[in-house]
């Protein structure tokens, strides 16, 4: 029999956590052909998350804890999830129910027979969430998939099942910045997408605010891809191409026609632009610079406090 693991990140979820066992158990007993484990981490929960799983864990010993030292972040949490999974196969899922558990059985019926190493779920509607939310996430979609080589797919859940193949491959990857969205699709293999139409999470609230995603957004695009470097210098050589096309349209002006010596707003704006472009190019080279720094740390991804066999 197969052993499928759930992998699921829970911060501050005790309102959505006895919903979402339910849920599972449920889907669990309806697929009685194979067994399975529940992996929850908890990522440093300031609630009663950890002493539910610690409950559940009591009860049913198919859920199994991983207790961060603080708040890892849900990148962190995955992966602390997938190195514990013992599964042949492996699911990541949300706590909060916005991920059916139902939608399980199909997932594993096209890995395990339909020969797919994934199956993964693609939300089609981006309802309940504000517009301009859902403006920036499109744009950052169409742009690292431009900059990129790993396909992203606009609104790809985390949520999907993958083989133990799959999972080896991305727990291959040691990076220390994380943006699983973009390993998943850098690993490769057959991915079937499901689509499904977008719920609300069933309580709780949801831990990403804008600025947060924003951030997000920009570490995904550096940690995979390089096009923000070419871009500074292939602008630096736009520029220069431009200074000496007017550097030759004024000494010929001059030549010929003499000097009325003018331009004083003209050359106080090419500075201005000029520093712009500089302090941008910096930035855009610090940025980097910063990520390799962390890189080369080689710290901890995560650090783990207990889980159900060490306490
Ligand atoms: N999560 C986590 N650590 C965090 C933030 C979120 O483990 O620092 C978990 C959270 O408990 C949930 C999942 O990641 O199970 C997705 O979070 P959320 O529902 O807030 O995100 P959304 O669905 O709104 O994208
Ligand atoms: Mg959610």
């Amino acid at each position: 029999m197969d052993l499928i693991s759930v992998v699921v990140p829970c911060y501050n979820e005790q309102e959505a956590l006895p919903a979402f066992y339910k849920e599972i158990t449920k889907t669990a007993a309806e697929m009685s052909y194979v067994k399975f484990e529940f992996v929850f981490i908890d990522d440093g929960s300031k609630d009663k998350t950890l002493s539910m799983l610690k409950y559940l864990h009591k009860k049913d010993e198919r859920v199994r804890y991983i207790s961060f030292s603080r708040n890892f972040g849900k990148e962190a949490g995955m992966l602390a999830g997938l190195e514990a999974a013992k599964g042949d196969y492996i699911a990541v899922m949300d706590a909060d129910l916005q991920d059916p558990p139902s939608l399980l059985p199909k997932m594993y019926k096209l890995v395990k027979k339909d020969g797919y190493d994934c199956a993964g779920t693609r939300r089609t509607n981006r309802e309940g969430e504000p517009p301009i939310r859902s403006f920036f996430a499109r744009m950052f979609y169409k742009i690292i998939n431009k900059m990129s080589d790993a396909d992203i797919v606009d609104g790809a859940r985390d949520y999907r099942l993958m083989s133990r193949q799959m999972v080896d491959a991305i727990l291959s990857m040691k990076e220390y910045n994380r943006f699983s969205k973009g390993i998943f699709g850098w690993v490769g293999f057959k991915t079937k997408w499901l689509e499904y139409v977008n719920t609300q999470r069933v309580a709780g609230e949801t831990k990403w605010s804008f600025w947060k995603l924003f951030k997000y957004s920009i570490e995904g695009i550096m940690a995979f891809s390089t096009t923000p470097l070419y871009i500074s210098s292939i602008m630096g050589f736009i520029i220069c191409l431009a200074a000496f096309i007017m550097a030759c349209f004024y000494l010929i002006k001059t030549l010929v026609f003499g000097d009325p010596t003018a331009g004083f707003p003209s050359l106080v704006c090419i500075i201005l632009f000029l520093g712009g472009i500089q302090l941008i190019g910096i930035g855009v080279v610090g940025m980097y610079l910063s990520k390799t720094y962390l890189e080369t740390k080689r710290r901890p991804i995560y650090i783990i406090k207990e889980t159900e066999e060490k306490k």
